[in-house]
């Protein structure tokens, strides 16, 4: 039987009450044999996360020399969770002074940061009495950053299959000169995933303190409809859109060798919770859309010159503009003799955007350049698009009832996905104009 590997994070891990649901959940299903922890996070709104606490512990130590108050506050949580585990045996002291003094000769903002994971690991471990394996011998980097597949994914599964339940701290590997180097915020998601694909898992469970991807924000809609299956490639759409449960770049190792993941609830294990397939796995759910998601505050350039189509290199130099300043574009609409460029707002803040506009009309001599600023991007997504007659129909017959102006219009090649872009202003009525024409009116407007 193929193993399953868990990823608890978030508030799952906060107290040791929470802990031991964790336990429960991990010990109710035999096929969970390997579980990565993220460090305790907000056990209440205005708590502050161990991670938070280790990076000003680090801040601290640089600027002061000394960051032994913020560390008694980790001192403190660690050692209540070791007791509302009922450890009495586990010498959580001696660990945490030993981190204490590794923080402080390590002067690493990385290290410090990866020992929330690395010290919840160790205690839940022991209470499972499964094997602690530690990330920094198993996930390792490359000199670019980048993971070192070829090194990672043998040592992983060999070091694994000699456990019966083993325990892994998310977060960080080792790099190329032997350092501990995390990866960004949130970054447990992707030692998961990295994980479930070194050991050839049946799934990768992924839980946290919600029951799956919602169709669109709930701060937008009122109790939206949940989201039971998706694909990778919607997924993928939504959460660069700003649906993020998981982190972006945790569905590449898995997504790679074809293995689901499930968005499961660690405060009610019952819940279906969202199941993310592969395409080889993939079928039709029987609906248009899968979810809608949106972002705020992109520039739009916007240029024009007659007999833009038949002039070559037009894009090229354009983009090289961008490539010099090393911004990224989101989107580039184009026509006949017109072409936009999709920009975030924030890339182009302390000038830039005037420095760009200079260049390119140097670059390509447009007739006219225009900017639009303060532009939101919604996109409605679903494989069940590409089928279906009149949904871009339905999705601007909405827009216009709801009295939106659409400033603009990019449908992927793929028929995944219709963005608008209009004014951030008209960004929540957009939101639920689009989801209640595709979705049964029972959820309230917010
Ligand atoms: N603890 C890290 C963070 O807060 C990583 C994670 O939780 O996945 O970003």
């Amino acid at each position: 039987m193929k193993p399953i590997v868990c990823k608890f994070g978030g508030s799952s891990l906060a107290d040791g009450t929470n802990i031991l649901k964790v336990c429960d959940i991990l010990k109710s299903n035999p096929q969970r044999k390997y579980v990565v922890v993220s460090a305790p996070g907000k056990r209440f709104s205005g708590d502050i996360k161990v991670t938070d606490l280790l990076y000003q512990c680090f801040r601290e130590a640089t600027e002061k020399g000394d960051c032994s108050e913020t560390f008694s506050k980790i001192r403190k949580r660690f050692t209540s969770i070791v007791e509302e585990l009922g450890m009495n045996g586990f010498d959580i002291a001696s660990i945490l002074d030993e981190t204490e003094k590794q923080i402080d000769e390590q002067r690493s903002a990385d290290f410090t940061a990866s020992r929330g994971e690395y010290l919840n690991a160790r205690i839940i471990a022991a209470k499972l009495g499964w094997t602690f394996i530690d990330a920094k011998d198993i996930i390792f980097f490359k000199e670019n950053g980048t993971l070192d597949e070829a090194r990672s994914y043998p040592e992983i599964d060999r070091r694994l299959k000699e456990c019966a339940g083993a325990v892994i701290p998310g977060f960080y590997g080792t790099d190329s000169e032997g350092k501990i180097r995390t990866f960004s915020r949130g970054g447990s998601d992707i030692s998961g995933s990295i994980v479930a694909r070194a050991v050839n898992a049946e799934l990768y469970e992924n839980w946290t303190d919600v029951s799956g991807f919602l169709a669109c924000d709930p701060r937008i809609v009122n109790s939206p409809e949940k989201i039971e299956v998706i694909s990778f490639k919607e997924l993928r759409e939504l959460s660069y859109m700003g649906a993020n449960v998981l982190h972006a770049d945790s569905i590449f190792p898995v997504r790679k060798g074809d293995i689901p993941i499930k968005i499961k609830n660690t405060f009610r294990p019952e819940d279906a919770g969202t199941l993310i397939l592969p395409s080889k796995k993939y079928v039709l759910q029987g609906n248009i859309v899968t979810g809608i998601a949106g972002k705020k505050d992109f520039t739009v350039i916007f240029l024009e010159k007659s007999m833009m189509n038949g002039e070559i290199g037009f894009a090229r130099r354009v983009l090289s503009v961008l490539e010099k300043h090393k911004i990224c574009f989101e989107h580039m609409p184009s026509g006949i003799d017109t072409l936009s460029l999709v920009i975030e707002s924030r890339y182009l803040s302390g000038g830039l955007l005037d420095v760009l506009l200079e260049e390119i009309k140097e670059a390509v001599h447009p007739d006219y350049i225009r900017v639009l600023e303060n532009i939101a991007l919604v996109a409605t997504v679903g494989h069940g698009m590409a089928s279906s007659i009149g949904t871009s129909a339905k999705l601007f017959r909405a827009l216009s009832d709801a009295e939106i102006n659409v400033r603009l219009i990019d449908q992927g090649s793929s028929e995944l996905n219709i963005i608008v872009g209009i004014d951030n202003d008209d960004y929540e009525k957009c939101v639920r104009a689009i989801y209640h024409a595709f979705f049964s009116k029972k959820s309230e407007e917010k």
